[in-house]
C-alpha cells in the first residue's frame, strides 16, 4: 500500500521525511552531515545540515549513543586511567602497549585540513575503534584489529595514512611524488568505497589515491599511478598483475593495510598477498576484520613479530543492533517465503538486501520478486560488468531500486547506507560470513533487522548457529533446536566413555 497520504506535507526543496527521498546536493549546496544528501539547518541540539527527519534522528541517537563529556577530554598517559576508559567503551589490547584511546578528534595531533575534513564528513566524535586504533596507528606500530561491522573501521585506517602521507609530503618535499600506502580488500566494491572516504579525508592535502581493481583498464590505472599518487586502493590479484607488467617504485610503502584480512587470508588470495607483502620493505602492517580466527593470528604473527592486538566489544559476534529473526523453510518454500515478507508491511523494510549463494540464483530471485511482487530488485554478483555493478549499486543507494539480491561480494565491509534489513535467503557456508552479511543491516550502532532462512541442509553450522543466537536472547525456531540438541546427543554418545 502505497503511505505517501499519510505523511505530512515537506516543501520540495526542503527537509523530506525519509533521507532516501532527499535530492543529491547541488555543487555548494549544505550536504547532510549523515548521508551527504541536500541538507538545512534543522537541527538546533547540534548546529547541523541534515536532509531529513531520518537523519536527524540517527544524529541525535548516535550522539546519545557515545557518552562523552562537554570539554575534549584527553585521557592522562596513566595506566589506570586508559584502563578505566578502555573498559568503558569495552575495547581490549594485547600483546604490547599503545597510546591510550582518545575521546575526540582534536587530541589525534592530525593536520588541520584532515580534521576539518572529518568535521565536513558529519564526524564528530571518533567511534571507540578510532579512539583506540588511530593513536595506536599513528605510532607506527602493527596491529590486529577486530571490530564488529559497521563500526567506523574504514576511518580508523584511513585517518593514520593521510595523516602520514600529509605529513610525509611536507618533512619530504625533495621525495619524489609516489606511492605511500597500500590498501588491499578482496572485492571491488569495496575498494571503491574505501577510496570515496579516503578521497573524502584527504581533500585539501598533497594526498591522492588510485583504485586498481578488475574491470576497469588497466591503462588508465597505470597513468593515475604515473602521475603519483600516495595512496593505492586495490583487489590483491589486479595489483599483482600491475606489478608484475610495469615498474612501480615501493620503496617508499610504509603503511600496508589489509582490510577484512581473514578474507584475504584464504586460499585463493594468501599466496598473492603475501607476495604483495614481500616486495615491500617492512612497511607498518595494519590488518582489520570483524571475525578474526586463529588461522590469522598465526599468518599476522607470521607477518610481524610484534603484532599488538586491538578489539572492540566481543569478536567474532554479530552487532548486538542487529535482531535476528530465523525461520525454518524447507528449499523449494522459500521463494513464497520471501514473496510473503516483501508483500507484508510489518515485516518489508526497505532498502533490502537479500544474500543467495549463487550468480545464477541472484539473478533468477531477482526477477522473479519484480514479477511476483512488483517491486523493483536487481541482483548482483561476480559476473556482472564493473559499469553495471556500479550504476546497480547508485540505483540502490539512491532508492530508486528497493531490493538488491546479492551474492557474497556484498557480504564484506561494504556500507550499506541505509539499509536497514538484510534477508539471508542461502546460509552462507561459514558463520563468519553470515556474521559479516548481518552486519550490514547496521551502521554505528544503529538498528536493523535480519531475517534467516535455515533448513536441514545448514545443518553444518546448526551448532555455531544456535550458540550466537542464544547468547542474543534471539528466538530459535524449535526444528533447529531439536536438530542442535540431536546433535549434542549424537556428540556424547560417540564420547561417552
Ligand atoms: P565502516 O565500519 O568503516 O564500514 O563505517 C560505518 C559507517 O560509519 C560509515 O557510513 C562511515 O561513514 C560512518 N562513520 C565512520 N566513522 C564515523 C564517526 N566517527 N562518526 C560518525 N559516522 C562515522
Amino acid at each position: 500500500m502505497n503511505e505517501d497520504h499519510l505523511r505530512p506535507q515537506l516543501p520540495e526543496d526542503g527537509i523530506k521525511q525519509k533521507s532516501v527521498d532527499q535530492r543529491a546536493p547541488l555543487p555548494g549546496d549544505p550536504k547532510c552531515v549523515i548521508c551527504s544528501r541536500y541538507g538545512e539547518y534543522i537541527c538546533d541540539e547540534t548546529d547541523d545540515d541534515i536532509c531529513s527527519l531520518e537523519c536527524k534522528q540517527r544524529l541525535l541517537r548516535r550522539l546519545e549513543a557515545i557518552p562523552v563529556s562537554d570539554e575534549c577530554f584527553y585521557v592522562r598517559d596513566d595506566d589506570d586511567d586508559a584502563q578505566l576508559l578502555r573498559s568503558r567503551i569495552e575495547i581490549d589490547v594485547k600483546g604490547g602497549t599503545v597510546p591510550p584511546p582518545a575521546l575526540s578528534f582534536d587530541s589525534f595531533g592530525l593536520p588541520s585540513m584532515l580534521r576539518l575534513n572529518l568535521e565536513t564528513a558529519g564526524y564528530r566524535i571518533p567511534t571507540p575503534i578510532q579512539m583506540q586504533a588511530i593513536p595506536a596507528a599513528l605510532t607506527g606500530k602493527n596491529l590486529l584489529v577486530s571490530a564488529s561491522t559497521g563500526s567506523g573501521k574504514t576511518v580508523s585506517f584511513l585517518v593514520p595514512i593521510v595523516s602520514r602521507c600529509a605529513s610525509f609530503r611536507s618533512e619530504h618535499p625533495s621525495v619524489p611524488k609516489g606511492l605511500l600506502a597500500i590498501v588491499l580488500t578482496p572485492t571491488r566494491e569495496l575498494c571503491i568505497q574505501v577510496e570515496e572516504q579516503a578521497k573524502m579525508l584527504g581533500k585539501g592535502l598533497p594526498f591522492k589515491t588510485a583504485l586498481v581493481v578488475g574491470g576497469d583498464p588497466m591503462s588508465r590505472q597505470l597513468y593515475r599511478i604515473q602521475q603519483g599518487v600516495e595512496l593505492i586502493i586495490a583487489t590483491p590479484g589486479r595489483l599483482i598483475d600491475l606489478l608484475t607488467k610495469h615498474d612501480i617504485e615501493l620503496d617508499h610503502v610504509t603503511m600496508f593495510v589489509l582490510d577484512e584480512v581473514d578474507c584475504l587470508l584464504q586460499r585463493g588470495f594468501r599466496d598473492q598477498v603475501m607476495q604483495i607483502f614481500r616486495a615491500l620493505s617492512q612497511p607498518q602492517v595494519l590488518l582489520y576484520s570483524a571475525t578474526i580466527s586463529k588461522e590469522v593470528e598465526k599468518v599476522a604473527a607470521s607477518l610481524s613479530k610484534d603484532m599488538i592486538e586491538v578489539s572492540v566489544g566481543e569478536p567474532n559476534r554479530p552487532s548486538k543492533a542487529v535482531r535476528q529473526l530465523t525461520i525454518w523453510v524447507e528449499t523449494k518454500r522459500k521463494k513464497q517465503k520471501l514473496f510473503e515478507i516483501l508483500r507484508s508491511q510489518n515485516h518489508y523494510k526497505p532498502p533490502a538486501v537479500v544474500y543467495v549463494s549463487s550468480r545464477i540464483g541472484a539473478d533468477l530471485l531477482a526477477e522473479a520478486i519484480t514479477t511476483v511482487t512488483g517491486i523493483r530488485a536487481l541482483s548482483i554478483h561476480g559476473e556482472k560488468l564493473m559499469k553495471d555493478r556500479r550504476d546497480l549499486m547508485g540505483l540502490f543507494l539512491s532508492g530508486e531500486v528497493p531490493v538488491l539480491v546479492s551474492t557474497g561480494i556484498l557480504g564484506r565491509g561494504v556500507d550499506l547506507l541505509g539499509v536497514r534489513q538484510v534477508i539471508v535467503f542461502d546460509m552462507p557456508d561459514t558463520i563468519e560470513e553470515y556474521i559479516h552479511q548481518i552486519g550490514r543491516a547496521s551502521r554505528i550502532g544503529e538498528e536493523g533487522t535480519a531475517i534467516l532462512f535455515v533448513n536441514e541442509e545448514n545443518r553444518n553450522l546448526f551448532p555455531d548457529l544456535v550458540a550466537i543466537l542464544k547468547s542474543y536472547g534471539a528466538p530459535i525456531p524449535r526444528e533447529l533446536s531439536n536438530f542442535a540438541s540431536m546433535k549434542g546427543r549424537n556428540k556424547k554418545r560417540r564420547f561417552g566413555h
